[in-house]
């Protein structure tokens, strides 16, 4: 009987993550969802986490924009029976190695995107990353109240610049000041949009014949004409829908709508919660782990700094894979070798968080840390395991760091190391000096760490510049070679070593790291590496130099992405 209700438990749990480039309307999107499943009650309770540039210098700001992203990290619900977790993934470009390790936690992803912009930079990042780990996606694509691309074009886009193959299951009538509606093709039924659309939940009118002079009365003859016409390519063009397909990640539904108008928003979450993924197995590097295996086992992907300096505790987010994660219960730390137990494991219901006693497979619990916890951290019961991660990224900001106030040197170097477990930005030491630099994404966490040193931790810091192109991560068949030796030397300025110890060259331009790769062709130069496993693992999604399509490489030179700059 138990066993019957925790694979229930797990078969109704939908976790999954929104990713888009900012203002495509994640966060609009989001917020219709929860209003769905009951769990607000108005329009405005999610609020939008980006960081805005014009905030740089507004510490306020930073803390109430950190305060805002620990509460809508996880936002649960429930919807016709299903558990719906959604796992917020920040939009903004200064921080989005978060974003990317909030995808080892997903099951499944909706990709919005702005029905007038298109592709965006982002998307296609993000939407990279998903492709290469075979996440079954879903697009949303937003905004069809206003004046748009068309419809046929922007699926070639998708296909063409993200790589996906994909299938329409609703299609628009019309765009912008023409826009009718929308037919569902999964469920085969017309949704008109009207003045009642934004405040009612409209089930659409059931309509299988589209040959029936129906339609017309229903749209007009224009727009029947065109729909029939539009529907008889989209059959035509892209291939029926097949659920296997989605969970495999080779094929991607496309819907269509408004999500501001609340509009295709119930026909999204309705194919989405019978098509989804429930929680799916995942790989360890010893063996492959089935969620309904009794014992509980899960990872930290996320760790959180509490926002009252008084109290020092973090909350780390595990996302339970096996068994069920219960309150007061020994777990085994695999890295610590240690078992520790948690009284007040959180759960997120709506934008709220509360003590619970137990939790599924799929669901995030936050637990208090007082410093146990790194990104990518393992639990189990018992068993020896250790989830395997995902690869950060090249910084695209490296400054030195200095100690600005001598007499606490200790509060510095403990703060740095915290920090860098929250997985705010990476530390590289240099082999030459022993000085510290401090890599970013975006320039802006150089403020936030300054400041959350000096309030956190009660250490002062000032930078320098200090000029790198990327960070590349060293591997050699042969540590003892000539060659690789002669490389250590000529480059000794700008070796350095990661957090954990690896070889990294720092390349202070595109052309120094072409000329190091033609000078020493047994040295290979990662752009990527695992810095957030309890072991280095391979998984085999490192780019190398010039190995062509590397978008990690960005345009080949300048840095922050060739693309870069559009930014929002
Ligand atoms: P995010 O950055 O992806 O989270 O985007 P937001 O949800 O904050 O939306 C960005 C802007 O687009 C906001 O001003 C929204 O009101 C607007 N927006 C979102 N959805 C729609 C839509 O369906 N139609 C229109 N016209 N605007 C929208």
């Amino acid at each position: 009987m138990e066993r019957m209700s925790f694979t229930q438990e797990i078969e109704k749990r939908r976790t999954f993550g929104i990713i888009s480039h900012p203002d495509a309307g994640k966060t609009t999107l989001t917020e219709k969802l929860l209003l769905f499943g009951g769990a607000i009650q108005e329009a405005g309770a999610v609020k939008n986490n980006k960081i805005k540039k014009t905030a740089t210098s507004d510490f306020m700001e930073i803390e109430r924009q950190r305060g805002i992203s620990v509460a809508t990290s996880v936002l649960a619900f429930y919807y016709k029976d299903k558990k719906i977790n959604i796992l917020d993934t920040p939009g903004h470009k200064d921080i989005a190695e978060d974003t990317f390790r909030t995808l080892t936690a997903v099951d499944s992803v909706i990709v919005v995107i702005d029905v007038a912009k298109g592709v965006e930079e982002q998307t296609e990042k993000l939407v990279e990353v998903c492709r290469m780990r075979h996440i079954p996606m879903i697009v949303f694509i937003n905004k069809l109240d206003r004046e748009g691309k068309d419809a046929f074009d922007l699926l070639d886009e998708v296909e063409s610049k993200l790589k996906l193959t994909v299938t329409p299951l609703s299609f628009p009538l019309g765009m912008g000041h023409d826009f009718k509606g929308i037919y569902n093709i999964y469920e085969r039924n017309i949704n008109l949009f009207t003045a009642e659309s934004k405040t009612k939940i409209s089930e659409g009118q059931a309509f299988e014949d589209l040959h029936s002079r129906e339609l017309e009365t229903l749209i007009g003859d224009s727009h029947a004409t065109q729909l029939r016409e539009e529907l008889d390519l989209v059959s035509g063009v892209y291939p029926p829908f097949d659920r296997d397909a989605y969970l495999e990640g080779e094929l991607q539904p496309v819907f269509f709508g408004s999500a501001l108008n609340n509009f295709g928003v119930r026909e999204l979450l309705d194919c989405f919660i019978a098509i989804a993924p429930s929680p799916r197995p995942k790989s360890a590097e010893e063996r492959l782990v089935r969620p309904d295996e009794p014992d509980m086992t899960g990872f930290v992907f996320k760790i959180h700094a509490n926002m009252d300096p008084k109290h020092r505790d973090r909350l780390a987010f595990l996302k339970i894979v096996s068994g069920t994660f219960k309150r007061n219960t020994p777990y085994l730390h695999i890295r610590l070798n240690k078992k520790l137990k948690f009284s007040s494991p959180n759960a997120f219901f709506g934008d709220k968080k509360q003590i619970v006693d137990t939790s599924y497979p799929g669901d995030i619990v936050g637990l208090h840390d007082t410093g146990n916890f790194k990104i990518g951290d393992t639990l189990t019961e018992g068993e020896l395991l250790h989830y395997k991660g995902i690869p950060s990224f090249s910084p695209e900001h490296f400054r030195y760091i200095n100690n600005a106030d001598p007499m606490k040197s200790k509060q510095l170097a403990k703060g740095i190391d915290q920090l860098m477990d929250e997985g705010v930005a990476q530390l590289f030491t240099l082999d030459l000096n022993g000085r510290k630099v401090i890599g970013t994404v975006g320039a802006l966490q150089y403020e936030v760490i300054q400041y959350r040193l000096e309030h956190e931790y009660g250490a002062k810091c000032t930078y320098e510049p200090f000029p790198v192109h990327k960070a590349c991560w060293v591997a050699t068949e042969d540590e003892k070679s000539e060659e690789y030796l002669d490389f250590l030397r000529v480059k000794q300025k700008y070796m350095a070593k990661d957090k954990k110890g690896q070889t990294v060259f720092l390349a202070d331009s595109h052309f120094s790291l072409e000329m190091a790769r033609q000078k020493y062709p047994s040295v290979k130069f990662h752009f990527t590496c695992l810095l957030y496993t309890s072991d280095a693992a391979d998984e085999g999604v490192e780019v190398e130099v010039g190995g062509g399509g590397g978008w990690v490489l960005g345009g080949g030179g300048g840095g922050g992405g060739g693309g870069g700059g559009g930014g929002g």
